[in-house]
């Protein structure tokens, strides 16, 4: 097992040397949580690049919330290896990497279960103000993405489930946000995530999926053309998303101003 991990971490280190600015933006790596945002809109990628990251209140909360849940550490490969070798379950994760459809992608996801070296569940943590069982393109595609990125990676795949919980904060105490990563691993172990969600009372839904390799290479590769500059963006027709878009008040393309909120001429 020991030499399965060296060789990965070598060609870690390989892939991420390799690239050399080809794609769009002269990017050498795609971000799989940025080819997931191209789901709800393509031109928000545009506008990072553009004007950079803009923080929001929203996404502030986001962030402490998600660390309360899914509180890490970091610890040396050796380390890792011998976590996720144990048979009993074990809480892990590790940056995923690889080439797909012609693409180099990088990301981190939230929770990987692993036993005996295989991941179980990939889970990624979403928190949201609105309903929790609206299941979106964007957040469904990256959960898959990453599944898809342990598979190419060489990892033993068979037994992989994926996992999008989304939250609403104001259903989680203090005592909860303590328990919750144990909770929803243990849920997902003994196939008692509905269970959970009765528990959390309508502020916790776990969206569940098998791992499916052809299903993860078509969410990619639907996205790919942008960064491959075989076309050019294409942008939001819903009003109501540049409503809720952090770029509204910037981006060339958005359908409404956030100073008066009116639809722009077309
Ligand atoms: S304002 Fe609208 S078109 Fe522009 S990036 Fe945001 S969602 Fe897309």
């Amino acid at each position: 097992m020991n030499e399965f991990w060296d060789d990965l971490w070598k060609r870690e280190r390989a892939f991420l040397s390799s690239g050399g600015g080809e794609y769009r933006h002269d990017a050498s790596f795609v971000a799989v949580s940025t080819l997931a945002g191209q789901y709800y809109c393509e031109y928000k990628a545009e506008n990072e690049y553009a004007f950079g990251e803009v923080p929001t209140e929203a996404k502030e909360a986001g962030t402490a919330l998600h660390d309360e849940l899914i509180p890490t550490k970091e610890i040396t490969e050796a380390e890792f290896v011998e976590l996720v070798g144990k048979k009993e379950p074990s809480y892990a994760v590790l940056n995923v990497w690889g080439s797909v459809g012609g693409l180099r992608m990088v990301g981190t996801p939230d929770h990987i279960v692993w036993s005996a070296g295989k991941p179980l569940w990939l889970v990624e943590l979403k928190t949201t103000k609105g309903d929790p069982g609206s299941l979106w393109e964007d957040q469904e595609s990256q959960v898959r993405v990453y599944g898809l990125l342990l598979d190419v990676m060489g990892l033993d795949c068979s037994k992989l489930g994926l996992a999008l919980a989304r939250v609403r904060a104001d259903g989680l105490d203090a005592e909860r946000r303590r328990e919750w990563i144990t909770e929803v691993s243990s849920a997902l172990l003994k196939g008692a995530t509905k269970e959970m969600e009765k528990r959390y009372g309508g502020s916790l839904k776990v969206h569940l999926f098998r791992h499916d390799r052809r299903a993860a290479v078509r969410a990619v590769t639907a996205k790919a053309g942008y960064w491959l500059r075989e076309r050019e963006p294409t942008s939001s027709t819903s009003v109501g998303k540049c409503r809720a878009c952090e770029y509204a008040d910037k981006c060339v393309k958005s359908l409404v101003r956030v100073s008066d909120r009116e639809r722009r001429p077309v």
